[in-house]
């Protein structure tokens, strides 16, 4: 069947996750694909000889992605780039695009565009962003949607691929679609059903170029809603933006908090999640949805995710019974604030996901007394109101990781009476040494919790590489 990308040339930039997906899909459509990749290791080789063996163009070591003036332009006759979302804007590809008048797109701009092709049914998006617990939040949302009767995924950054989604086979009645910011920038006619900024705190800085333009990419995911634009109440930025946003006309601005909520807010209200938005005179009337036992864990952020996650199943008319069944069945992914043992009284928590401040300060208000194991990679990162906000539930702190001189620096500024162990090593050793400084510390009732507020990739492969280390050096303790 011909298509809008019939004998179009498109370059696609970046393999990978999005890029080849994407080639094929272009290909699949009739497009004339080019891909350029600047790395040439043996997985892009292998990438590269699958597309080829489709007929699919592929430049290998191309120079594209570099950030110097050197890099090699545009592709001959390339009508429109699809671009993998990590790709600086500022990239001498993209000037020579924009010189060019040649359209940049996303891997999401490219699913948007592609929903309901081929006859398929172009089931409308439910969009969450933030700075963190989008992807709580989404799994969250995917639950309540399914727990009403509707066919559902989470995608975007998590599980299945937009691309396929859209592509693929299984039809869906709506998708809970997790966005980042980077996906966000590269997606200019994304028009969500409805859509949340669960909060706004500085990441990724070195990417967007500034707080304002983090905030502005951020703040498209409203963009064109439909339904309703739902902003926390507690942080005033993510407000801004659905008032700076152009909607549907009709759609409403719906506000969650953690205290009693005012019209056209969800909140709580003695242990109970509540709805004083989508229920008939709002002035009046709140629908209770769910208890907040029923949040797994009932940590406060994690309650705000629920909430946030319920605003936007409730702006798609899900019933309240099912909010509550959808987060009665949720159990979070691992190592976001996941209970790994009690050992003589003391509870081990592994928030090895919390890899920047933002995070770490939501885990580290959720217990107390608190002997905290943090460190890693700051990424540029200070610490001083991280561990201010904190300083009166600490027990103690073990520190680890390249940048842990400037927290131990933090806690000496705003917490001196706090005993702190700095560990001088980053071999594989580090861990178990560190839960075992923590447990010395730690007296029975408190929280030996990893919530590191920096990245991982110093001494381990990943967050999750961490959080097993982490696992593992409490179950030795236990033994
Ligand atoms: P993301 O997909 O945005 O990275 P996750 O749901 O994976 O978010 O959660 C990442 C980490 O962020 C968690 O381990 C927790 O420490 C923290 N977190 C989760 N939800 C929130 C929130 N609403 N506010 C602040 N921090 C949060």
């Amino acid at each position: 069947m011909p298509s809008e990308f019939s004998g179009k040339h498109v370059t696609v930039a970046g393999l990978g996750v999005s890029g080849v997906p994407a080639a094929k899909v272009l290909h699949g459509l009739g497009a004339h694909v080019t891909v350029v990749n600047d790395g040439a290791d043996e997985r892009a080789r292998t990438q590269a000889a699958e597309l080829e063996a489709l007929g699919v163009t592929v430049r290998l070591g191309d120079g594209a992605a570099s950030d110097s003036g050197s890099a090699a332009g545009l592709p001959e006759g390339t009508e429109l780039i699809v671009t993998a979302p990590g790709w600086k804007p500022t990239k001498p590809l993209f000037t020579a695009a924009e010189q060019a008048g040649v359209p940049v797109w996303g891997d999401v701009e490219l699913a948007w565009r592609l929903r309901g092709h081929g006859g398929r049914k172009a089931a409308p998006w439910l969009a969450v962003t933030g700075t963190n617990g989008k992807t709580t939040t989404v799994q969250m949302l995917a639950s309540i949607l399914d727990a009403a009767g509707l066919r559902t995924a989470a995608v975007g950054n998590i599980g299945v691929s937009l691309l396929d989604a859209v592509t693929g086979d299984t039809e869906y009645d709506v998708l809970a679609v997790e966005l980042s910011s980077y996906q966000l920038h590269w997606a200019p006619s994304l028009r969500a059903h409805s859509a949340v900024v669960l909060n706004l705190a500085a990441d990724h800085l070195d990417w967007h170029g500034s707080m304002e333009a983090y905030a502005a990419d951020k703040g498209r995911v409203y963009e064109g809603n439909q339904v309703a634009c739902v902003y926390n109440v507690a942080d005033r930025a993510t407000e801004d933006l659905v008032r700076a946003a152009d909607v549907e006309e009709g759609c409403r601005a719906v506000g969650f908090t953690l205290g009693t909520p005012g019209p056209s807010q969800l909140g709580v209200v003695e242990g109970l999640l509540v709805d004083r938005a989508f229920v008939e005179d709002r002035h009046k009337n709140a629908q209770e949805l769910a208890e907040v036992s029923d949040v797994n864990p009932p940590a406060p952020h994690n309650i705000a995710n629920a909430l946030a996650a319920a605003a936007l199943a409730r702006a798609y008319g899900v019933p309240a019974a099912a909010v509550r069944d959808g987060l009665r069945a949720f159990t979070p992914d691992a190592h976001r604030i996941a209970h790994v043992a009690d050992v003589d009284g003391v509870a081990y928590v592994d928030d090895s996901k919390a890899t920047n401040t933002h995070a770490a300060e939501a885990s580290l208000a959720a217990y107390e007394p608190i002997v905290w194991i943090a460190g890693g990679l700051a990424k540029g990162a200070t610490f001083d109101e991280l561990v201010a906000g904190a300083a009166k539930r600490l027990r103690g702190a073990v520190l680890i990781g390249a940048d842990r001189a400037l927290i131990r620096e933090a806690l000496a500024r705003h917490a001196p009476e706090v005993p702190v162990v700095d560990l001088d090593r980053t071999d594989t050793g580090a861990m178990p040494q560190a839960v075992r400084e923590a447990r010395r510390l730690a007296e029975p009732g408190d929280t030996v919790l990893l919530a590191p507020a920096c990245a991982s990739m110093d001494m381990f492969t990943n967050y999750n590489k961490r959080g097993d280390a982490f696992a593992e050096a409490v179950r030795e303790l236990g033994a």
